[in-house]
């Protein structure tokens, strides 16, 4: 299993960090968590592309996650030939956010259809909502689905891959919850978002305070990898963006709790299992 952290970034414009957003491949397939900003920039770099996505995964409908969501449904359809499905999941309201964002792209989808010929049919998507605790199999693959905790945001999933005894956890935004736990169990990977609440509280902006209720910050981050024996836990989404050379210092505070390997994402960052 090979996870590449497409995005390491989160709502916070950086220059080296694209919007969150993270490849995993797996039994010869290639599946997508979240699709932030800049996503298909990346996935080029790591030689993936929107038309060959076995599956996309969105953990929350916040926009940092889902911002180039319609250049992953336009890109497809105009790059594939013939009519190529793309699978979402997502939480409850997927559909709906699916739905919304096809007609947002209704001008382009007019004039391309009007243009060319061969194409017969608008995008096509397969939209499916899950539930706390659902399994997606397929070829020894399997995925699981477990609701986090990122209220007010809800609802919101974290997400499991398990293949041939390896497994990676996807958290998403969330605070430490039991759904988390459930992900983590014995990871060989666990990628967790986080901020950095000591330095958080001391802001002036009372809107930047408030996110600090609903995310993990990297204390807690070591404590769930800790609890729960993963290998290696991979801090990603940084609030505030950490500055080129400050990778140590922010994992300082996970490494007081957990004695595995930590890794500060970049972009591109390729881990194996
Ligand atoms: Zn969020
Ligand atoms: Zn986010």
């Amino acid at each position: 299993m090979e996870v590449t952290i497409l995005g390491s970034g989160s709502p916070l414009p950086d220059p080296n960090r694209a919007g969150p957003s993270t490849l995993v491949r797996v039994g010869g397939k290639t599946f997508l968590f979240d699709c932030g900003r800049g996503v298909l920039m990346r996935a080029a770099a790591a030689n993936a592309t929107a038309q060959n996505l076995d599956g996309l995964f969105i953990t929350h409908m916040h926009s940092d996650h889902t911002t180039d969501f319609n250049d992953v449904i336009t890109t497809r359809w105009i790059m594939s030939r013939g009519v190529n499905p793309l699978r979402v999941n997502g939480p409850d309201g997927i559909e709906l956010f699916a739905e919304r964002t096809l007609a947002a792209l209704e001008n382009d989808i007019g004039y391309r259809l009007a243009h060319h010929d061969d194409l017969e049919q608008g995008p096509s998507l397969n939209v499916n909502s899950l539930n706390d605790g659902a399994i997606l199999e397929e070829e020894n693959i399997k995925i699981i689905a477990a609701a986090t905790d990122h209220n007010p945001v809800h609802p919101t999933l974290g997400f499991r891959i398990e293949f041939d005894g390896k497994v990676a956890a996807i958290a998403g935004d969330t605070v430490p919850c039991p759904g988390l736990d459930r992900l983590c169990k014995d990871a060989d990977i666990y990628v967790q978002t986080v901020i950095r609440s000591d330095l958080i509280q001391q802001s002036p902006s009372e809107r930047l305070r408030d996110v600090l209720d609903y995310h993990s910050d990297v204390a807690q981050a070591g404590k769930t990898a800790a609890a729960n024996k993963v290998k290696t836990l991979i801090l990603n989404h940084f609030v505030p963006p950490p500055p080129p050379g400050q990778e140590d210092v922010w994992a300082a505070s996970a490494k007081e709790h957990f004695s595995g390997d930590i890794l500060v994402a970049h972009d591109l960052m390729k881990i194996t299992c």
